[in-house]
């Protein structure tokens, strides 16, 4: 059966463009609230190395924005979120098809360093694209009428640093937190601290996964409107800051900038948890695709 469609073929060339676009943005402008987290957490830093590690980070971002450079030379594995609304009218076939080539066009065309390659081969065919990659999550969302892109472009520092475990039902909520706080504090300045730590409760494995990465996409420190989920975030924030392994793991007050947490209800005999790390170089990037097909960028 066809998915009815009401959107031009221009429509869909265009959205190719503005993606690739995108990709290249997320790469070199960081989004207001993890910049803010940075100097926040550079201001309340006690510890003299965590300081200094934290205002070469700034330096870092400042030499990026005024020589508009890349924030860091990871350009990541290419993972985008889709949102459609249900009266968008976009059909995802094409729409899949437009990422694909906004995100091969991006690499060429500025160009970009290639990070994806292929895991039996190791062949690099140079366009940060491969087989089933870039990874596309799509939700389906009841009322809007607009479709949202967020493009976050994983390091593979933060990426490696990924973790989980099916843990028992009696292990309750405390078997939670100690796996959290294991999992950030045992991966010391791997994934490049201060971290945005996502974590994934519930669900099914692959489920359980995909949470902790949509976690990682919240804006730094938005917290979970459920106020049992967001006490404890709180709680996982303060333990693992307590570890004072610090910015790049060299000691300090600040490991992680935040700790967001997603869940989803589980099986009776499960209790699974995922986390997934965010390096301080937290970059995305979202696109809103209005009805009337005007396109707006932003984080
Ligand atoms: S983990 Fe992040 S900051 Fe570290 S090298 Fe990779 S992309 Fe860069």
């Amino acid at each position: 059966m066809a998915i009815h469609s009401t959107w031009s073929k221009d429509r869909y060339t265009q959205v190719g463009e503005a993606i690739a676009a995108l990709y290249v943005k997320a790469l070199k402008d960081m989004p207001p609230d993890v910049r803010n987290a940075l100097t926040q957490a550079e201001r309340r830093e006690t510890v003299a190395v965590g300081r200094t590690v934290l205002g070469t980070i700034q330096r870092n971002i400042g030499v990026a924005d005024q020589e508009n450079l890349l924030i860091c030379q990871d350009t990541g594995t290419p993972v985008y979120f889709v949102d459609i609304g249900e009266h968008s009218g976009v059909n995802p076939v094409p729409l899949e098809r437009a990422i694909r080539e906004g995100t091969e066009r991006a690499t060429v065309r500025h160009p970009l360093r290639s990070s994806v390659v292929s895991p039996i081969t190791r062949k690099n065919d140079q366009t940060n694209t491969g087989y089933r990659v870039p990874v596309i999550h799509w939700e389906f969302v009841p009322g809007r009428d607009d479709v949202q892109i967020v493009i976050v472009p994983k390091g593979s520092g933060s990426e490696n640093m990924t973790y989980f475990r099916m843990l028992l039902p009696a292990d309750g909520v405390q078997g939670i937190k100690r796996f959290v706080v294991e999992s950030v504090v045992g991966s010391g300045g791997n994934p490049c601290p201060p971290v945005i730590v996502g974590v994934g409760i519930g669900g099914s494995a692959d489920l359980c996964m995909l949470l902790a990465k949509k976690a990682i996409i919240r804006a730094c420190g938005e917290p979970n409107p459920d106020p049992e989920v967001q006490a404890l975030e709180e709680e996982l924030l303060a333990a693992i800051n307590a570890s004072g392994l610090g910015p790049m793991g060299l000691g300090g007050m600040t490991t992680a900038l935040a700790v967001h947490v997603e869940y989803a209800a589980t099986h009776i005999s499960q209790n699974p948890v995922a986390v997934n790390i965010q390096c301080w170089a937290a970059r995305r990037a979202r696109l809103v695709i209005a009805p009337n097909g005007d396109i707006t960028m932003g984080f």
